[in-house]
């Protein structure tokens, strides 16, 4: 039976890697290994030794950046066997993905970026979004597997598409929930009752997703539950700005948010939820959208 592994059990990669282990035997190995044991008590997955995820068939990582990755892709490229499949399923750099592929390609080794959206709870749900950058043929193998968190899949082109897209999805993600942050504390500022006018402008044209699921949820009760941090959304934006540049693309808008996402980040710190990003409009507005 086709064996797979998972490097990374942080809040995405655990319950990615409980689906897997849900259809298939699966090894998990994590930097803190308190995670991986705890996870092979919780979801049935097996805690494993760095070196032995190489004899697996298809190899999961989910870290932080890129950068990360290619930590693993070099301590594991001695030991992987032709036929195996890397699935990278952070939220990397396009160029990265290209290079990546192209040493894992060398060993026999096949590669896609499959990065996602959803949250955790779309993981546990199974209906995460998929990106996906890479071969057809590749990408038709993977499938099966994807399937188990994902409920949206789509291959969207050669290697490293899928870290494009992923980087758009999530600086559009960011631009929504910064401008509805600033056009409600230019409301406050107005005299305007915060809570009937966010439910007005969901049943609006003006709603986006972050307006009808993150701004009463998590601005107006002041809870900024910790799902996705804004160090990583920094990130994103960050990357979907340096993709915009190589192409030389004119996007004053992603650029406008990634600089912002930046002051965020820097204003009000890296590992709070991403949501705090409206921390710096109050701050600009002297306001507090409550
Ligand atoms: P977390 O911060 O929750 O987890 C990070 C994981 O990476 C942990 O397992 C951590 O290990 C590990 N890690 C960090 N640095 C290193 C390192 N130097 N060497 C080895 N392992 C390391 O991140 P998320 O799970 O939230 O995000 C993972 C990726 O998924 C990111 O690219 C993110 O942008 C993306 N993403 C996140 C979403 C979310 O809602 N959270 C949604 C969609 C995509 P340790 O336990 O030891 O710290």
């Amino acid at each position: 039976a086709p064996t797979a592994a998972f490097i990374g059990l942080g809040a995405m990669g655990t319950p990615m890697a409980a689906q897997l282990a849900g259809q298939m035997p699966t090894l998990v190995w994590n930097r803190t290994p308190g995670k991986a044991e705890a996870h092979a008590a919780e979801y049935g997955s097996t805690a494993s030794d760095l070196e032995e995820l190489a004899g697996a068939n298809f190899i999961f990582s989910c870290l932080p950046t890129s950068a990360e990755v290619d930590i693993y892709i070099d301590r594991l490229l001695p030991k992987l066997r032709p036929g195996t499949l890397w699935i990278d399923c952070t939220s990397g750099r396009p160029a990265a993905a290209r290079e990546q592929a192209a040493r894992l390609s060398a060993a026999g080794v096949e590669f896609l970026d499959a990065p996602v959206s959803g949250g955790p709870a779309g993981a546990k749900a199974g209906t995460l979004a998929v990106m996906v950058g890479g071969e057809a043929a590749t990408f038709e193998r993977a499938l099966p597997l994807l399937n188990t968190f994902g409920g949206t899949v789509l291959l969207v082109g050669p290697v490293g598409s899928g870290f494009a897209v992923k980087a758009v999805n999530n600086v559009l993600m960011g631009l929504h929930l910064l401008s509805v942050a600033e056009g409600l504390a230019s409301l406050k500022k107005q005299g305007v009752d915060l809570a009937p006018a966010l439910t007005v402008l969901n049943a609006g044209s003006g709603s986006s997703f972050s307006s009808q699921n993150k701004v009463s949820q998590q601005v107006f009760t002041r809870q900024f539950s910790p799902m996705f941090k804004l160090g990583l959304l920094a990130k994103d934006a960050g990357i979907a700005l340096e993709n915009i540049q190589e192409v030389q693309a004119s996007a004053p808008l992603i650029a406008a948010t990634a600089m912002l996402l930046r002051a965020a980040q820097a204003t009000v710190g890296s590992d709070v939820d991403h949501t705090e990003a409206v921390k710096l409009v109050e701050l600009l507005n002297g306001v507090e959208l409550s």
